[in-house]
C-alpha cells in the first residue's frame, strides 16, 4: 500500500485530480489518498494558503500529486506552488514532452525534456519598490543549484538513454547570473562525456525549438526560462492539457502538471484531464509501479488516438469525467 499525498487545488484542479484518482485507481495498485487542501480557500481557517499539515503530510509520506493552484496576479499572496518547491528543496523540475498520436498538432514526432531549475533567480520573487515609480527584482543564481540541476540534467539523460543536453542561458547579456548558470554546467557536462552538451542562447533557443524541435533532447534551463520554454513545448505537442511535470527533490517528490488553474473553466467537467494524468504516469515510475504507469499511459494514448472521447481541445466533446471513464474501460481491457 503507497500513501500519496492528494493536492486538488482550485479552479479546474479538483475535477482533473478526481479523474486522476480514478483512473490510477483502476489499475488495481492500492493507494491510499492522504488528501490535503491549500490555496485561497483554505485561507480564512487557516491564515495562509499553505498550512503547515499540508507541508508535514508530504514530507511524511514523500510522494505527492497536484492540481494547479490560483496565484492572484500583482498583489495577494505568493504562489504557493513555488513556495511548495521550495520549502521541500524540490529543486529539479522535470517535463517530458512528447507528441501522442491523433493530437493536431503542426508538429508530430516531438520528443523534448525539460529540466529547469526550481528554487532561485527571478522566480524567489525577491523584488522590492525603490520608490512609487521604480520596481527591483534580484535574480540571484548560485552555483550549487546550478551544478545541482545540471548533474540532475546528466543523470536523467543517462537513465533515459538520451542522448544530449543542452544548456539554456542569456550569458551574453547577463554574464555573471546567467553566465554562473553556464560555467556550472560547463563543469558538470566534463563529468559525462557519453552525453553530448552544447548550449543555445535563450530567445534563439525558442526560435530553434519552433524550427528544428528534432534537433533538441534534454533541455537545461534557469528557473524562469524553465517556465517560459515549458509552455513554448506545451504548444508543440498540442497545448497545455497534455503537458505532463514532475518537481523532484533528493527525498522528495511531487508531480503537477504544467498547466495552471483555468479558472474561467473551473466546475465546468470541461477540460482535459490527461496532463495531470501523465503526471501520475511519471509518479508511478518513480514509486517502482512500472506495469501500472504503462497501463495508464496506454490507455491514455490510446483514447487520444481514437479521438472520440477527448475534450474540447482535442476537437472532441467529452467531458474530464467521460474522458477519464474511457481511459478507466481500456485499462479494464488492457487488463
Ligand atoms: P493556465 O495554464 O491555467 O491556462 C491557460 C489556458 O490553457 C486556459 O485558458 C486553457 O485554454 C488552457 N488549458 C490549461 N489547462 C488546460 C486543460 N487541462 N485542458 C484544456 N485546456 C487547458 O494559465 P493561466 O490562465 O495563465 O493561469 C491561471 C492560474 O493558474 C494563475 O493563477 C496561475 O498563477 C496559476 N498557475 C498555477 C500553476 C500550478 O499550480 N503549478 C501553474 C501555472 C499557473
Amino acid at each position: 500500500m503507497h500513501k500519496i499525498t492528494l493536492i486538488p487545488g482550485d479552479g479546474i484542479g479538483p475535477e482533473i485530480s478526481e479523474a486522476m484518482r480514478r483512473v490510477v485507481d483502476s489499475t488495481g495498485i492500492k493507494i491510499n489518498w492522504e488528501v490535503q487542501h491549500a490555496g485561497a480557500d483554505v485561507m480564512s481557517e487557516y491564515g495562509t494558503p499553505l498550512p503547515d499539515h499540508v507541508l508535514e503530510s508530504i514530507r511524511k509520506n514523500k510522494i505527492a500529486i497536484k492540481g494547479p493552484i490560483t496565484t492572484p496576479v500583482g498583489s495577494g499572496f505568493r504562489s504557493v506552488n513555488v513556495a511548495l518547491r521550495k520549502e521541500l528543496d524540490l529543486y529539479a523540475c522535470l517535463r517530458p514532452c512528447f507528441s501522442l498520436k491523433g493530437v493536431k498538432s503542426r508538429y508530430s514526432d516531438i520528443d523534448l525534456v525539460i529540466v529547469r531549475e526550481n528554487t532561485e533567480d527571478l522566480y524567489a520573487g525577491n523584488e522590492r519598490m525603490i520608490d512609487d515609480d521604480t520596481a527591483e527584482s534580484i535574480k540571484r543564481i548560485t552555483r550549487k543549484a546550478s551544478e545541482r540541476i545540471a548533474n540532475f540534467a546528466f543523470k536523467y539523460a543517462i537513465a533515459e538513454n538520451r542522448k544530449k543536453v543542452t544548456a539554456v542561458h542569456k550569458a551574453n547579456i547577463m554574464k555573471c547570473s546567467d553566465g554562473l548558470f553556464l560555467e556550472s554546467a560547463r563543469n558538470v557536462a566534463k563529468n559525462y562525456p557519453q552525453i553530448e552538451f552544447e548550449d543555445r542562447i535563450v530567445d534563439n533557443m525558442c526560435m530553434q525549438l519552433v524550427q528544428y524541435p528534432e534537433k533538441y533532447d534534454v533541455m537545461v534551463l534557469p528557473n524562469l526560462y524553465g517556465d517560459i520554454v515549458s509552455d513554448l513545448c506545451a504548444g508543440l505537442i498540442g497545448g497545455l492539457g497534455i503537458a505532463p511535470g514532475a518537481n523532484i527533490g533528493d527525498e522528495i517528490a511531487l508531480f503537477e502538471p504544467t498547466h495552471g488553474s483555468a479558472p474561467r473553466y473551473a466546475g465546468q467537467n470541461k477540460v482535459n484531464p490527461t496532463a495531470l494524468i501523465l503526471s501520475s504516469v511519471l509518479m508511478l515510475k518513480h514509486i517502482g509501479e512500472k506495469e501500472a504507469a504503462e497501463k495508464v499511459l496506454n490507455a491514455t494514448a490510446a483514447v487520444v488516438e481514437e479521438g472520440i472521447n477527448v475534450t474540447y481541445d482535442l476537437g472532441g466533446n467529452a467531458g474530464t469525467s467521460q474522458m477519464a471513464d474511457a481511459i478507466i474501460e481500456k485499462i479494464q481491457n488492457l487488463g
